[in-house]
C-alpha cells in the first residue's frame, strides 16, 4: 500500500489546518491498506517549542487517525525526528558537493545583509547572487584552510520538468528564475526544509506526498534535488487553501484554532475530522455525520479541487450535536459516555451530596438517551439548566402556590398515580394521566399543572416535557420530590 506522511515542524501545538493534512493524509492511506507515518521536521532549531513535539502526537491518537509509524511508536525507517538525522543529510550533501550539483557558500552574513538591502533599495526581490557557484577548486581549498564558515547551497538548474499535481493538474515552476541557489545545509550542521523533506522522503519510502498548497512552488525545487541524486520522486498532491468564514486565511489570531482547545471544550473529535471534510472536497457530496470509517470508505483523491475551502466554525457545535448523537445509540460508545458523565457529576455537584442512586449506571444512560439529539455537548448536561437530574431542587410551598392553589390536590393525584403504577408508564402513558388528572382538577388550567409540576420536579421553568421528566427520574424520585413539595 502507498506510504504517506505528515512532517509537521514543533514550533507550536496542532491547529487545524495541521489537522487536516494529517487527516488526509491517513484516510488517503487507509483506503489502500497503506502506512501513515509521522516525521517531526525539527531542524529550525530557533523555532522549537518545548512539549510540542509531544502534544501533536497526542492530539493525532485524540482525533483517532494515529500514525503508524512515528517518533513514539518507531517503525523500520526511523529515526522519526529529523534532528536526529544529520549525518544522513550530511552525507546527502556530500553526495552532491562531490557531484558538483551543490557547493561550497562561502558568503559572509553581512554580505548577504547588503545584497538583501540593495534589492529593497531597488525594490526587488532579495535573492542570492549565487556567487560561490564559480569558485574554483583553488579557490575552495584556500578558503577552507582559512578556516572560513560555509553553508551548502544547491545548484537551481533550468528546465524543470512539468509535474502533474494529484489537485492542481498539470505544474511547473522555473525556480531558477526567482530564486537564488538555495542553502540545504546550514552552518550549525543542520539541513534546510528542502534537502531533509526530500530525503527523507526518499530514505521512508513515502509514495505520496499530501500537503498544504503552500509548498506546491517548492515542488519544482524539490524535483531538482531528487534528479541531482537520481532517485524517483514520489506523486505529490497539494491541498487547497484552509480559509475562515470570512474568507481570511485562518490563523492563530483569529482565536482558537488548536485541536485541544477543542478538545478541552468537549467536542468529540469525530464532529472536528467531520467539518473539516465537509469543508473541503474529496467526497461524493457534502454530508454532516459521517464516521472515519465512512470518510475512509467515501475519499477519493480525485474529487479534490484547488477552490479553496471555507471553514465556518460556528457550525461546529451543529455537528458535534450530530456525532454525540450517534455515540449515544452506539451501544458501546454510551458506556464510554456514561462514565465521562458520572464523572463531570462528580466533578460538578459532588459537594451538593448527590444522590448516589443518581449516579446509577442504568440512571445516567436513561438521561443520555431521553436527552439524546437535544444537547450538543455532554457537559450541557451538567449545566444549571440540568441540575435538577443530580440534586433535588428546593421549591418553597409559597412558590408553588404562586402558580396554583391546588397544590396540595393535584400533589396527591400524581403521588396516586405513581403508586398505583410503578415504574411501568411510557411517556405517552404518563401523558394521557396527565391529562385525565387535570380533569379531575376542573378549575386549574392544563398549562398551569405542567407549570406546578416542572416547578415541584426541576426547580426550573423551562426543560423536558413533564413526562420526560417523569420517566428519567423515575417513580420514587418522583414521589420524593413531590412530598418534599408538599411538606
Ligand atoms: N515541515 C513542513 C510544514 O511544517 C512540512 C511540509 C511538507 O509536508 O513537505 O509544513
Amino acid at each position: 500500500g502507498p506510504r504517506v506522511r505528515f512532517g509537521p515542524s514543533p514550533t507550536g501545538f496542532l491547529h487545524l489546518g495541521g489537522l487536516r493534512t494529517a487527516l488526509y493524509n491517513y484516510i488517503f492511506a487507509k483506503k489502500s491498506q497503506g502506512t501513515f507515518i509521522l516525521r517531526l521536521e525539527d531542524t529550525d532549531q530557533n523555532r522549537l517549542v518545548p512539549g510540542a513535539a509531544e502534544g501533536i502526537e497526542d492530539m493525532l491518537e485524540w482525533a483517532g487517525i494515529p500514525p503508524d509509524e512515528s517518533p513514539r511508536r518507531g517503525g523500520s525507517v526511523g529515526p522519526y525526528l529529523q534532528s536526529h538525522r544529520l549525518e544522513l543529510y550530511r552525507s546527502a550533501s556530500d553526495v552532491l558537493l562531490e557531484s558538483g550539483a551543490a557547493y561550497r557558500c562561502f558568503c559572509s552574513p553581512q554580505r548577504l545583509q547588503l545584497l538583501k538591502k540593495e534589492a529593497l533599495r531597488r525594490q526587488q526581490t532579495p535573492r542570492y547572487d549565487n556567487r560561490c557557484r564559480h569558485l574554483t577548486p583553488a579557490e575552495v581549498a584556500e578558503k577552507l584552510s582559512r578556516g572560513l564558515d560555509w553553508v551548502v547551497r544547491f545548484r537551481l538548474e533550468k528546465g524543470v520538468q512539468p509535474f502533474q499535481d494529484l489537485v492542481y493538474g498539470w505544474s511547473r515552476h522555473e525556480v531558477a528564475d526567482v530564486e537564488g541557489d538555495p542553502v540545504i545545509l546550514k552552518g550549525d550542521g543542520f539541513p534546510t526544509y528542502h534537502l531533509a523533506n526530500v530525503v527523507d522522503d526518499h530514505h521512508m519510502g513515502i509514495s505520496h506526498v499530501l500537503r498544504g498548497t503552500e509548498w506546491l512552488t517548492s515542488t519544482s525545487k524539490h524535483l531538482l534535488l531528487y534528479r541531482a541524486f537520481g532517485w524517483d520522486p514520489p506523486q505529490f498532491g497539494h491541498l487547497p487553501l484552509l480559509l475562515n468564514r470570512d474568507g481570511g486565511k485562518l490563523s492563530k489570531r483569529q482565536g482558537d484554532i488548536f485541536v485541544e482547545h477543542f478538545a478541552r471544550e468537549g467536542y468529540l473529535p469525530e464532529a472536528l475530522l467531520d467539518i473539516i471534510t465537509n469543508c473541503g472536497s474529496g467526497f461524493p457530496e457534502k454530508q454532516m455525520g459521517r464516521t472515519l470509517e465512512e470518510l475512509i470508505s467515501q475519499f477519493e483523491i480525485g474529487r479534490i479541487t484547488s477552490h479553496s475551502a471555507l471553514l465556518d466554525l460556528e457550525q461546529l457545535p451543529e455537528f458535534n450535536r450530530v456525532h454525540l448523537t450517534r455515540h449515544i445509540e452506539n451501544e458501546g460508545l454510551r458506556q464510554k459516555l456514561i462514565k465521562e458523565l458520572r464523572l463531570l457529576v462528580e466533578q460538578v455537584y459532588g459537594d451538593q451530596h448527590v444522590d448516589p442512586e443518581v449516579l446509577e449506571k442504568e440512571y445516567v444512560e436513561r438521561v443520555l438517551l431521553l436527552r439524546k439529539g437535544h444537547i450538543s455537548f455532554l457537559k450541557n448536561l451538567v449545566s444549571s439548566d440540568y441540575s435538577y437530574l443530580w440534586v433535588r431542587p428546593s421549591v418553597s410551598r409559597e412558590q408553588l402556590q404562586t402558580v396554583s392553589a391546588a397544590v396540595d390536590e393535584i400533589g396527591k393525584l400524581v403521588l396516586g398515580l405513581m403508586t398505583r403504577q410503578g415504574g411501568g408508564l411510557t411517556m405517552e402513558e404518563l401523558n394521557k394521566e396527565l391529562r385525565s388528572i387535570q380533569k379531575q382538577t376542573k378549575e386549574t388550567k392544563y398549562s398551569s399543572v405542567m407549570k406546578l409540576l416542572r416547578l415541584a420536579l426541576s426547580g426550573q421553568q423551562h426543560g423536558p416535557s413533564i413526562a420526560e421528566m417523569m420517566v428519567t427520574l423515575g417513580p420514587k424520585e418522583v414521589c420524593g420530590r413531590i412530598h418534599k413539595a408538599l411538606s
